[in-house]
């Protein structure tokens, strides 16, 4: 297609779907984005220039990709419906920096696409999927520098949240021990096409050199954010014990939680990721 004729125009995006018949796929959450100003906003927050080589998770008919590729040294974009694979072939036809691999983005081998080239992630997120897609890319220590993704307004309020807020839990815990959130933009449901139920935005996620504070059992003290969290009505004492595999006492926990300094009857949503590590490096060497 004309490369003038940006698919951030509705018009175009809406002749593109009907030139080709495509018909949205709910459960593969597509929204596609029309609106450029929010385009705009991804690729400053990003912060992408000729020397970056970004991923995209899930172009959809390339609104994003486009702009990605104008910007950006080489896109690599990974898109699961097969029935847009064609279409990304026609719009992106006059762009050589853009590779268009169909896949589903879960079962990547993401290190290996960049063969050791630096790299940034960049997406519009199918939203029934977003937890997992960044809790995979932050777990499994995706080397990209940073993640700059459109989500569900509220699941970016969760990850930026701090103690004592209602935002505050697992999600904000694990998010925050592996990276530093940045809000860039709120976007309405009207910036998208078909419209969604929710209210977006844009969060970067700039991945931290090493975990934000330091833990001698990581799993453990993921263990004891999830117990905490699971029941956050209940002491944090009693939301621990015997949760899921874990065999320490209410005695145990509590001694633990007064060596740290805190108040026997506190509750997990009080604390910060780092009195949760210090929690579990209390209860690391007590029998469990
Ligand atoms: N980037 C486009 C835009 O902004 O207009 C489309 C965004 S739409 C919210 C999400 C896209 O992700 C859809 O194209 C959908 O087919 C794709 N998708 C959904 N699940 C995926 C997965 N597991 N792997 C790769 N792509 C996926």
């Amino acid at each position: 297609m004309n490369r003038e004729e940006m698919l951030s125009n509705p018009k175009v995006t809406a002749r593109v779907i009907q030139e080709n018949n495509f018909t949205f796929r709910k459960s593969f959450g597509q929204n596609f984005l029309i609106d450029s100003h929010v385009i705009d906003k991804i690729i400053a927050a990003a912060e992408i220039d000729k020397d970056t080589n970004v991923l995209e998770i899930g172009p959809g008919i390339g609104t994003l990709t486009q702009y990605l590729a104008e910007n950006a040294g080489s896109v690599t974009a990974v898109e699961i419906d097969d029935k847009l694979i064609p279409i990304l072939e026609k719009t992106l036809a006059d762009y050589d920096n853009v590779r268009i691999i169909h896949g589903d983005i879960m079962k990547q081998d993401i290190a290996a696409l960049f063969e050791g080239q630096r790299f940034k992630i960049v997406a519009n997120l199918p939203y029934y999927i977003t937890t997992p897609i960044i809790m995979s890319l932050l777990e499994s220590h995706v080397p990209a520098d940073s993640i700059t993704v459109m989500i569900q307004k509220e699941v970016a309020d969760r990850m930026k949240a701090s103690p004592g807020s209602k935002d505050y839990g697992a999600l904000s815990l694990a998010v925050q021990y592996y990276a530093e959130p940045y809000l860039a933009a709120n976007v309405p449901p009207n910036c998208f096409m078909p419209r969604p139920n929710v209210g977006s935005a844009v969060i970067r996620l700039t991945r931290l050199e090493k975990p934000s504070v330091e833990v001698k059992d990581e799993s453990l003290m993921f263990k004891l954010i999830r117990a905490a969290f699971n029941q956050r009505r209940k002491t944090l004492a009693n939301a621990v014990k015997n949760f899921e595999g874990l065999s320490y006492s209410r005695e145990e926990v509590e001694k633990a939680i007064t060596d740290i300094g805190l108040d026997t009857r506190v509750r997990g949503e009080a604390l910060s990721l780092k009195e949760f590590a210090l929690l579990s490096d209390a209860l690391t060497f007590a029998p469990a």
